[in-house]
């Protein structure tokens, strides 16, 4: 494996919100000069190499995918940054490699280095007709990164990226790697783990803590993907009243009854922004329904803001900069009327919708999860704080997930609604946070905070959201990692969320 020590001493996230000090980046690269699968585990090897480094040195290291979160998770104070993105090779899956007690289809696997982006993958699987099963609103982060915090989309009935995800191959200390896998649900032959050179590990608790772990269950070198046919998006953004039909969707995603585009076929993918500067003109409902992917559809375009069907606020708000709150309303309206175009049956695959990969101005993202069944009430105090504490400099989006299987998955509601937060960098924004959390606590209300984004977690605070679970991501993480490795893979924040205990 490639090794570039670039250095650098500090090191800045892509929205440009933090630094952290650091001893060294290291870049990392596949050697070219070696077919795929040598390669491939001769960056085992030299990953191998920089975990047994990092225990002689006692500097403790850390996995950085894009670096497109905002808190400082793909960091370690004083230690070395791995820079994994450049390990982006993909292998598919021949039948050989597979289980005979695998119950999907071989053909829809596919097996990909770390540092593979979400729109690489959707490319190399658009080329054997096949799609991605979800991703988020943009596609610029890498595969391990993006299962690292449990991102998500709106995909209701699937759930978030690391539902996707079937096994995981994972350098643990510098002598043991391991293919974690389900042993509810076994995908790989013994062939496959040979060729690997790894030791086959399937344990269900394992694998479900190790799925969102944020880089600290060792380095994740590859991930196996479980895709689907290619389909096309029917895309729908339209203003509706937001009123008592919307809202019954919106808390029970019940749409038996309902007037969407598709009159009440239940979408694919379901998605309600809320202008509080503007929301008697009715709220911003996003509706995508699934359909066979049949040649000759007309691609999705941006608009002239740079702004295509699938894009998110946080696709846009970082245009903005905090003003005066009396100029908030007009500011939000003017961002919204030159970023949002509404469109009526729009197709495009999953990775033509879902293609952002820039990021636009000093951004800040919170997310919150709380189960459906609250999405009304918590959508009435957020109006009611946004007088007391606001004005927000941005608006309220609503996206919906199906409960994710991953131990510290945010998104653990029966089917999660994630409230979206994103406004521009500035002390309003961070306080306005602060208190819709404690809002939330005030009220008895269950929630929990994207792992990625701005939060303000503790250990009471993440007992209250995941109970039991906790304990058991520790345990999980203690016995796959031995003690150097688990001292190699702690950073500031793992010991702030209380997530660092090392068992007896
Ligand atoms: C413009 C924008 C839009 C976004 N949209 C969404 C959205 O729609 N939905 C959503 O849920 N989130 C969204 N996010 C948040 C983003 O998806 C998450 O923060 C995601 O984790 C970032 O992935 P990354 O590749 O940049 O990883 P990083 O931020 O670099 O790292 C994330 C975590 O993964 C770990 N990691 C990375 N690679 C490895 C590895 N090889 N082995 C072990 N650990 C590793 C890191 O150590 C870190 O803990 C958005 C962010 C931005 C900037």
């Amino acid at each position: 494996m490639k090794v570039i020590k670039t250095g650098n001493t500090s090191w800045e996230n892509r929205h440009e919100t933090f630094v952290e000090d650091i001893k060294d980046l290291y870049e990392l690269g596949n050697e070219d000069n070696l077919d795929a699968l040598n390669s491939y585990n001769d960056a085992t090897k030299g990953f191998q190499a920089l975990i047994h480094d990092a225990i002689t040195t006692q500097t403790p290291l850390r996995s950085l995918g894009a670096g497109w979160s905002w808190m400082k998770i793909a960091t370690v104070n004083n230690g070395v940054m791995l820079d994994t993105k450049p390990l982006n090779t993909a292998f598919d899956i021949t039948a050989n490699s597979v289980s005979p007690a695998y119950t999907g289809d071989a053909e829809h696997l596919l097996f990909a280095q770390s540092g593979k982006a979400i729109w690489e993958l959707g490319q190399h699987l658009r080329q054997r007709n096949l799609s991605l099963k979800t991703s988020g609103a943009s596609a610029g982060q890498t595969i391990a990164g993006a299962i690292g915090t449990g991102a998500h989309g709106s995909a209701f009935d699937f759930g978030a990226v690391q539902d996707f995800v079937v096994g995981l191959h994972i350098i643990v200390g510098p002598n043991r790697h391991v293919y974690l896998e389900r042993a509810s649900a076994p995908v790989v032959s013994d062939a496959f783990i040979q060729n690997l050179q790894t030791e086959l590990v399937q344990d269900d608790d394992l694998f479900n803590a190790a799925l969102v772990s944020f880089g600290s269950f060792g380095i994740i070198h590859g991930v196996m993907v479980e895709a689907e046919d290619l389909f096309l998006l029917e895309s729908y953004l339209r203003r509706m009243p937001y009123d008592d039909s919307l809202k019954a969707m919106m808390q029970t995603l019940d749409f038996s009854t309902a007037n969407l585009p598709c009159g009440n076929e239940r979408p694919f993918h379901f998605a309600v922004m809320l202008n509080p500067y503007d929301k008697d003109n009715g709220a911003y409902v996003t509706t995508m329904y699934k359909r066979p992917f049949v040649p000759g559809y007309q691609p999705p375009v941006d608009n002239a803001a740079g702004i295509g069907p699938g894009d998110d606020a946080a696709c846009f708000i970082g245009t903005l900069t905090q003003v005066i709150p009396a100029l908030v309303p007009v500011v939000v309206n003017e961002v919204i009327k030159t970023s949002l175009t509404l469109h009526d049956k729009q197709f495009g695959t999953l990775g033509e919708i879902f293609n952002n990969t820039i990021l636009r101005g000093k951004l800040l993202s919170a997310a919150i999860g709380i189960p459906i069944s609250y999405v009304n009430q918590v959508a009435d105090l957020m109006l009611n704080i946004n007088k007391t504490v606001g004005p927000f400099t941005g608006i309220f989006a609503f996206r919906f997930v199906k409960q994710t299987k991953a131990t510290l998955g945010f998104t653990r509601f029966d089917h999660t609604c994630v409230l979206e937060l994103d406004a521009p960098y500035s002390n309003e924004t961070y306080n306005f946070y602060t208190q819709v959390w404690k809002m939330l606590e005030d009220e008895n209300i269950p929630f929990t905070c994207h792992w990625g984004k701005v939060n303000e977690l503790f250990p009471e605070r993440i007992a209250r959201m995941y109970g039991p679970a906790v304990d058991q991501w520790i345990a999980a993480r203690n016995k796959l990692l031995d003690a150097d490795s688990l001292k190699v893979f702690t950073n500031s924040i793992l010991q702030q969320w209380g997530l660092d205990k090392v068992l007896p």
